[in-house]
């Protein structure tokens, strides 16, 4: 699902996928919101954040 941009990031969370469209290259989400999956995660390695474009691939 897509999320429109927005000019101001959201506070308290860092992020630093670069590649995503969403990001500000300041380890800073622009998204108007984000979705973090799956809901069974275990551990860090398998929770994601659904709501990744690639930046390079739209
Ligand atoms: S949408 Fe997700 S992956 Fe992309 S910058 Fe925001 S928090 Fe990071």
């Amino acid at each position: 699902m897509r999320v429109e941009k927005s000019s101001s990031s959201i506070s308290r969370v860092r992020c630093v996928v670069h590649n995503c469209y969403y990001n500000d290259h300041n380890n800073s989400c622009l998204a108007n919101s984000i979705e973090i999956q799956p809901p069974d995660a275990r551990d860090t390695e398998a929770t994601d954040c659904a709501t990744f474009v690639n930046s390079t691939g739209r």
